[in-house]
């Protein structure tokens, strides 16, 4: 019997980004939405990349054309000037402001140098009070763009080259990639939240997910893009329970191992907790769950909408709820894994671990608690997180 060949490593990655095509993007939210959230198909064919459910996407984003024009314009550079960039490489200033930098949100850096810049008056005057105070200043460049602040405080006299240096580097954003590599061959899709929002009278959009939102042709090879394959949130073995929770864009990777699952045939029962805003409007992907749990492949589906109703009810409120049957479940030896927001929901989806294992494994606060964060998440490799 011959040994399979493994597949040939990439020739692309974070230094050699590959050009992807966007074939598909559209939303999943529904008119009527306070959010924006979009499903996008990559083609990675010709990439040489290789992925396994769990892993993340890369995007290099760039900034929006009419955004890099409108900075050009007041400042009075031109478009084609050629600028020196790190490693020797260079490049128009259009296509460096375009490619380079973040120009979604304004730095201190450039406030600090867009003072001195300033002719003596009223501008520099009100500018100066503001950065002799460290909140005010912190205030001043969350809500406002490069954009904002050159309006706001006209006259500045800027050279292309003192302006560049002034500026931060665009960083790739991560995306959870929300398909099976056996169930898309030469895909990755993506679950994409739109960050979006109006200040100084003018309509601001996060620099990757607006970029991937309005700005990415669909067809052409434009995407620049790398695989970041995950270390700890790996598709438990087949015949094993799997409990997922994934609010809003934490459903991506659960999509993934549930059409991973579906593919391989496995057996293991598969519970999914879903929560957004509204079920009529945030319900992500319910037509392909509903269609699982159908055809068996979900066991159960667990749905928190928070503003259905007149208290806000979360996916650790259903946990709750559900507790003695998930505690059930993990004595079955499931996998507890979740997914999404890092600053609450993770937390309150572990304190309602925690409270479970309280409640129905009757253990004391302290053992709960060991229980849930050292035995399930450290010892045993049952808990497994990608959160952001
Ligand atoms: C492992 C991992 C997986 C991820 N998976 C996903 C995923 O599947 N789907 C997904 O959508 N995201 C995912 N993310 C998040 C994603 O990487 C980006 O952080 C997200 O899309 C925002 O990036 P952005 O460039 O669009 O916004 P940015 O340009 O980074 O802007 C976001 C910032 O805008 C600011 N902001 C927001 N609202 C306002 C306001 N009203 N006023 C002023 N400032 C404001 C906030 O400070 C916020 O931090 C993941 C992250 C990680 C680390």
């Amino acid at each position: 019997m011959s040994t399979p060949t493994p597949p040939a490593a990439s020739a692309y990655s974070r230094t050699n980004p590959f050009p992807a095509k966007m074939t598909e993007n559209y939303p999943l939210t529904k008119p009527g939405s306070n959010k924006e959230t979009r499903h996008m198909v990559i083609n990675i064919d010709g990439s040489g990349y290789t992925y396994t459910v769990g892993d993340s996407l890369a995007v290099y984003p760039r900034n929006r054309p009419e955004i890099v024009d409108q900075i050009i314009e007041i400042l009075g550079f031109d478009a084609n000037e050629i600028i020196p960039l790190q490693g020797g490489a260079q490049k128009t200033l259009k296509a460096a402001l375009t490619e380079n930098f973040a120009l979604n949100r304004v730095n201190k850096k450039f406030v600090r140098l867009h003072v001195e810049k300033l002719p003596d008056g009223d501008f520099k005057d009100k500018l100066s009070i503001i950065l002799a105070d460290e909140t005010e200043l912190e205030n001043f460049v969350y809500s406002r763009d490069y954009i904002d602040v050159l309006i706001e405080f006209p006259g500045g006299k800027w050279t292309a080259a003192d302006f560049v240096a002034t500026l931060m580097r665009s960083n790739p954003r991560l995306y959870s990639i929300a398909s099976s590599p056996d169930a898309h061959p030469g895909e990755v899709h993506l679950t994409v939240a739109v960050v979006q929002y109006t200040t100084h009278n003018r309509k601001k959009y996060g620099l990757a997910s607006g970029f991937l939102a309005n700005n990415v042709t669909l067809g052409e090879n434009n995407v620049l893009t790398y695989i970041t394959p995950t270390k700890h949130f790996h598709l438990p073995p087949g015949d094993t329970p799997l409990i997922m929770v994934g609010p809003g864009t934490g459903i991506a990777p659960f999509r993934a191992f549930l059409e991973q699952r579906e593919f391989n045939g496995d057996k293991g029962k598969n519970w999914l907790f879903f929560g957004d805003q509204r079920r009529s409007t945030d319900f992500l992907y319910e037509e392909q769950f509903e269609n699982w749990l159908k055809t068996g492949l979900l066991t159960k589906l667990t749905t928190a909408f928070s503003r259905d109703q007149a208290e806000k009810i979360y996916v650790q409120h259903r946990m709750i709820q559900e507790g003695a049957e998930l505690w059930q479940w993990l004595q079955e030896g499931a996998y507890f894994c979740v997914c999404g927001d890092a600053k609450h929901m993770a937390k309150d989806v572990n304190k309602a671990l925690i409270e479970i294992a309280r409640a129905h494994g009757g253990y004391s606060e302290e053992e709960a608690t060991k229980y849930i964060e050292v035995t399930l998440a450290k010892t045993e490799k049952r808990y497994l997180k990608d959160v952001y």
